[in-house]
């Protein structure tokens, strides 16, 4: 058993907030929590409290999208999606056929998450299953819970990095009977998106979708005009974008669309009734100039919404970033987003999206003890402003504008620390 102290902060929705907080840890789950004065007492004389007194704990982030093969790929310049990923994705993702690159990436990518305080995250991988076996081997050994998949791309993409309609079914079975539910690991099937995928692969994806009903599914849909216009001459016969995904049983609860920015009134009702979620992944969207996503009519239409990175479009690692990014981008919509509704969003909302909520996302008793300590004062910047702070939801407001992996001052997994620059 460990103790671990600081200012908790967790969503029931409402915030709940204990300025001076314990968190006991066993077998990497909560076995309580409350005020520090309450349960020290009570605590055996030996036990170890790790003090972040005067730091934020929160639970982990969970990120709802990003690609693994694109650590290198991130900050390419000038181009919108289709010639980005011609011109610099593919040919990063083909150097993961080599079991040594997905391994190292595999490596990189974990601790890069958990330095920005993440410690779930649904991923892409490439096209081949060793890049799936890499993140998932290197997930388990660390503890955290991770949900990838191997995408599946039989068109439209060089020689190798295509797969076929059968070999992408053979290669996601066999990892889903290796890895989805073992340890914390789960499958998401991953067909990268209608464009790269022909008519069987895409029914070979429903199939497994209806092989495997705990595995989610994951895939892009609607992120830029011309992806739009080329899916929709691909698939002459569905009525719109969405419409090709529901046609092979891809929509549903655990289903992760990324970006969705420019759905129409009938793919909203889609996604409203099968209960997909619309993953919003706001700095990728500048970042390529694909558009600026209306969570406020999603929300309004009924539709489920996440929040995910996507690097390498995206343009950092870190969540305080993303949400801060979803921050701006609702001002250009003539919203806000309250920096407690971002911080429930990155939290508890992403994991009610996996519906995983009575896992992850709050600091609760059985959950899992993945969580993030954070530092308002972490940079002369933030130190500074901070002087003239008076709530907690102002603070929260500076983490996020100016917040990044530097105001992470630990990562917990399980409650063991993973971060690299914390002390622990
Ligand atoms: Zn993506």
């Amino acid at each position: 058993m460990k103790a671990i102290r600081g200012r908790l902060l967790t969503y029931r929705p409402a915030p709940v907030h204990e300025e001076d907080g314990l968190i006991l840890v066993s077998g990497g789950k909560i076995t309580a929590v409350g005020p520090a004065s309450e349960l020290i007492p009570d605590l055996p004389s030996d036990i170890q409290i790790e003090d972040h007194s005067g730091k934020l704990i929160l639970p982990g982030f969970i990120d709802l999208h990003i690609h693994l093969p694109q650590t290198r790929v991130i900050a390419s310049y000038g181009a919108q999606l289709m010639e980005w990923l011609e011109r610099y994705t593919f040919a990063e993702e083909a150097r993961y056929a080599d079991p040594a690159v997905a391994e190292d990436g595999a490596q990189f990518f974990l601790d890069e998450l958990f330095r920005n305080g993440t410690t779930t995250a649904v991923v892409y991988g490439s096209v081949h299953p060793q890049s799936v076996e890499a993140l998932f081997t290197e997930s388990a050994k660390r503890g955290a819970a991770m949900i990838a998949g191997k995408v599946m791309m039989d068109r439209g993409a060089p020689d190798a990095l295509r797969d076929t309609a059968r070999s992408s079914y053979d290669h996601s079975k066999a990892l889903i009977k290796r890895w989805h539910g073992r340890d914390r690991q789960r499958y998401a099937v991953t067909p990268r998106f209608a464009i790269t995928s022909t008519p069987a692969q895409l029914e070979a994806a429903g199939t497994l979708l209806a092989e495997h009903p705990g595995v989610y599914l994951q895939t892009h849909l609607s992120e830029n005009q011309a992806e739009i216009d080329l899916a929709r001459s691909l698939f002459p016969g569905a009525e719109d974008y969405a419409g090709i995904y529901e046609s092979f049983g891809l929509l549903g609860s655990r289903s992760l669309l990324g970006h969705c920015l420019h759905l129409s009134p009938r793919e909203q009702e889609r996604l409203a009734e099968t209960r997909s979620v619309a993953v919003l992944c706001p700095t990728s969207n500048l970042f390529l100039g694909s558009g600026l996503a209306d969570r406020g009519a999603l929300n309004a239409n009924g539709i489920r919404t996440g929040l995910g990175t996507d690097v390498g479009a995206g343009t950092s690692y870190s969540m305080l970033r993303t949400a801060a990014e979803a921050y701006k981008v609702e001002q250009l919509r003539g919203r806000s987003l309250p920096a407690h509704d971002a911080f429930r969003w990155i939290t508890r909302g992403n994991a009610e999206a996996l519906g995983l909520g009575d896992e992850i996302g709050s600091i609760e008793v059985g959950r899992y003890a993945d969580l993030v300590v954070l530092d308002s004062s972490a940079t002369p910047a933030m130190a500074h402003r901070m002087e003239r702070c008076e709530s907690l939801e102002e603070e929260l407001f500076v983490l996020l504008t100016l917040g990044d992996d530097r105001a992470v001052a630990a990562t917990y997994v399980q409650g063991v620390g993973r971060n690299s620059h914390g002390s622990l």
